[in-house]
């Protein structure tokens, strides 16, 4: 027997966005990880899968149906433009990757050609309140591209930015100083690439300075670390070809945190209107901001060194450079 000869079900349009739907252009190997993610999480109800390559949209989207049923309840199906009206979000990670040595700058006018034909096809359809992610790289400069010509305010328009090369430093902190990565507070900063800073003097170990657990006798130790957090995406292209799983649980967190109007922290790539006294100022890079289901709510800005003030300055001027 049909549930609808059972109960009446409702069968009009249903006008209003759906807060828990989300559209992923881009099925590659960062979008069907962050497509495999978010199906065994219960932030999502709707996900749809648009790429050029409809076969393997198609594919993934029956592949990851068979996991419903062992995971949450959520209809997942490859699609076209128009079912982004009434998502909440939609994720941008169409586009090439790095290839072993090239830097993600680089890529910018191979994916600015790939973005000015998605983002045609996605204007008619966006809702007043949705929000757009980008995860394609050079992350900041194509955000700032998509904010310059989608109908929404900046808010609305957030890069993925350095939440996965935090994720980094706390794991490479937490392994040695062995706390919780959890219990540690720490922020990447500026470009979401080789001029991003790891904001030591901001960086707090079960709320201690990191000078408590790296004294003169290990700073060597800590230089590594450093270099490690902006070295590892080379290291994991040189060794399997590009990085996604990472990726796909940074984004994963900043949807938490856009869906369940979390307010949460995180190092996102924003529009930067007026910074460290005009230091920095219209360009999309890398601070710690409030994520809510509006966008980036607030930016704050971390005390920081001089030499690492100036280290951001350096990293907005190269991301304006090739603005
Ligand atoms: P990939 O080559 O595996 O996938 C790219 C996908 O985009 C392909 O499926 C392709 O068919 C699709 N595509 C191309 N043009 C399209 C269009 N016009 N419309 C719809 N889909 C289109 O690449 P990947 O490894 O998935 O990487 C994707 C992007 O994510 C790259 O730019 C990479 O550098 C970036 N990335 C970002 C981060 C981050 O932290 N922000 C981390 C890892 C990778």
């Amino acid at each position: 027997m049909m549930l609808s000869s059972i109960i009446v079900l409702y069968q009009g349009e249903i006008r209003m966005v759906n807060q828990r739907k989300v559209v992923i252009i881009g099925d590659g190997a960062v979008g069907s990880s962050i497509a495999f993610t978010l199906t065994q999480s219960s932030i999502v109800n709707e996900i749809v899968i648009i790429d050029v390559n409809k076969d393997k949209a198609e594919g993934d989207a029956l592949d990851l149906n068979h996991c419903v049923a062992l995971t949450k309840p959520k209809s997942i199906k490859a699609g076209e433009y128009k079912d982004i009206k009434h998502a909440k979000v939609i994720i941008l990670a169409c586009g090439v990757g790095q290839r072993e040595g090239e830097t993600r700058i680089q890529l910018l006018e191979r994916n600015k050609r790939i973005f000015d034909s998605v983002i045609d096809s996605m204007n008619p359809y966006l809702d007043d309140d949705a929000i757009i992610l980008v995860v394609t790289n050079p992350v900041d400069i194509l955000s700032y591209y998509v904010m310059s010509k989608v109908k929404l305010s900046a808010s609305q328009v957030i890069g993925s930015g350095t939440v996965l090369d935090t994720a980094r430093f706390k794991y490479l902190l937490s392994n040695d100083v062995g706390v919780d990565a959890r219990s540690i507070h720490a922020y990447v900063i500026g470009e979401h690439g080789d001029s991003e800073v790891v904001a030591l003097s901001a960086t707090r170990i079960a709320g201690y300075p990191i000078e408590k657990f790296y004294s003169a006798k290990r700073k060597q130790r800590l230089e590594h670390i450093v270099r490690e957090v902006k070295e590892s995406a080379y290291e994991i292209i040189s060794k399997k070809g590009s990085t996604y799983y990472g990726i796909a649980v940074s984004t994963k967190r900043i949807l938490e945190s856009i869906i369940g109007d979390e307010h949460s922290v995180l190092t996102v790539s924003a529009l930067i209107n007026d910074a460290y006294n005009g230091q920095i100022k219209d360009v999309y890079l890398s601070l710690p901001c409030v994520v809510s289901s509006a966008g980036v709510e607030g930016i704050i800005t971390p005390e920081l060194s001089p030499e690492e003030q100036e280290k951001l300055a350096n990293s907005a001027r190269i991301l304006k450079e090739n603005l």
